[in-house]
């Protein structure tokens, strides 16, 4: 372009040139000249104005012909027209592919826009949310989906990566919906019918309820029997021992179900906890009995440091569990004369129960597996112990429950912390004045 802007200007010097000399052979060199300049700004409008008429009759034309300057500006813009052609075709191409795909796909896509209304969604969230285009563009999630646990994850109360509740349209239909931030503060939300996955876990679930519950009442009977042949059999020292070994096996049974019924419970979700104000130095109080009997010969040393002033608002039942889950592992799992710290206090943060002791410790690899149910890190001791392998299941279940979170620290051969934290709201001050921050 530069080498024909050159050309075109050597030309209209040398023509302005060549029309200088007429002129002056004609002795009218001042009209000659503006006769010349007139003819060539003729030229240039006639050149723009097919510019004109060939942009408006569309990009598939090919540009008007002309030489030099006209010719090289022609044919450089229709370059550039057959490129961005190109381009936008396969770009088409490509945004085609990608509603094919995203169509094929049976998980809801949508995304959001910067500000959190939908810009965009595949047939499957469609289908899934019943959304309707374009009313349903700009639109909020949780306008969509007014459910609390699903209201709890958008505003990250929740720590979970995702979240379950009941499709608005089909409350028969369960979602599981995850919001993952990508690029500049935008989000995609993943949605997927999980219904038969939660039918499925809720029939293992109540599979699981009800064998306990079936077995209850044989294990009851047989127990009851046992307990009567053990009185009778005392003066048969061998049928006395093997009585004392059927009495400990099925009370381990008897364990087992309570604990497989308990976990049950508290993995079925219930709108209708009933909360109750708790009075836990009291309950702890009655715990350290408990503890000191177990301890018994082992003589732990037992160090309940208790805020008698924090209630808690929660479930008895679950509450219990967890503490007695808590400081029973902690006697079971410390060696004869170790000590054993249980802490009760709440500060701005919410209470805080915390079980420490100078016990077996756990390695830091079996930490985050702990909670699984029957996971034990010494199979022969847990059993030893009459553990059942679902204390810390319950403990983690029940602290879900109650809205806590459970943290484990722990150091092979030196002992493990164990603490519940309960969330601020549900903390109660037997004595208000004496409030957490407050002097
Ligand atoms: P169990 O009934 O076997 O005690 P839990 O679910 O209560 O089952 O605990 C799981 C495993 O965690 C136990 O088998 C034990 O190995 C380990 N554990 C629990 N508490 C402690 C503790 N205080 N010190 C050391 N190990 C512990």
């Amino acid at each position: 372009m530069p080498n024909a802007w050159i050309k075109e200007l050597l030309q209209f010097f040398w023509l302005g040139l060549v029309a200088a000399v007429i002129g002056l052979l004609l002795g009218e060199i001042t009209l000659v000249l503006l006769i010349y300049t007139l003819a060539y700004l003729g030229w240039y409008f006639y050149n723009l104005q097919r510019m004109e008429i060939w942009l408006q009759k569309g990009k598939k034309y090919a540009p008007p012909q002309s030489t030099g300057l006209w010719g090289e500006l022609f044919n450089g813009i229709y370059r550039l027209q057959q490129r961005s052609r190109k381009r936008s075709k396969r770009l088409v191409k490509l945004l085609s592919r990608f509603r094919e795909t995203t169509g094929a796909m049976p998980d809801g896509i949508i995304i959001l826009q910067t500000g959190g209304g939908i810009e965009w969604w595949n047939s499957a969230a469609q289908a899934l949310l019943h959304l309707q285009y374009p009313q349903d563009v700009g639109q909020r999630m949780n306008n969509l989906i007014r459910h609390p646990q699903f209201t709890a994850y958008v505003n990250g109360e929740l720590d979970t990566p995702d979240v379950m509740v009941p499709s608005p349209k089909n409350p028969q239909l369960r979602l599981n919906i995850r919001i993952i931030p990508y690029g500049k503060d935008q989000e995609l939300v993943l949605l997927r019918d999980v219904t038969i996955m939660e039918q499925s876990d809720q029939m293992r679930r109540d599979f699981v309820a009800n064998i306990s519950h079936e077995l209850r009442t044989p294990l009851t009977v047989l127990s009851g029997y046992i307990e009567n042949l053990l009185e009778l059999s005392k003066d048969d020292e061998q049928l006395h021992r093997a009585l004392q070994n059927m009495a400990q096996q099925s009370h381990r049974m008897r364990h087992l179900t309570e604990d497989l019924m308990l976990l049950s419970s508290l993995e079925n979700e219930r709108s209708s906890i009933k909360r109750e104000v708790i009075n836990v130095g009291q309950m702890l109080a009655s715990l350290r009995e408990e503890a000191g009997i177990v301890s018994g010969d082992m003589k732990h040393n037992l160090i309940f440091k208790v805020d008698e002033n924090v209630y808690l608002r929660g479930d008895p039942k679950e509450l219990e569990s967890i503490f007695t889950n808590l400081v029973m592992n902690a006697v079971n799992y410390t060696p004869p004369g170790g000590t054993i710290w249980v802490r009760w206090h709440a500060d701005a943060a919410g209470a805080h129960f915390e079980v420490q002791d100078t016990g077996v410790g756990i390695a830091a690899h079996h930490i985050p597996r702990l909670t699984e149910r029957f996971y034990r890190v010494d199979v022969a001791r847990s059993r030893a112990t009459g553990g059942s392998g679902l204390g810390l299941a319950i403990v983690k279940h029940a602290m879900q429950s109650n809205h806590g979170q459970l943290k484990i620290k722990s150091e092979t051969g030196r002992g493990s912390t164990f603490t519940c934290d309960f969330p601020p709201t549900l903390v109660v001050y037997k004595d208000a004045s004496k409030q957490a921050g407050v002097v």
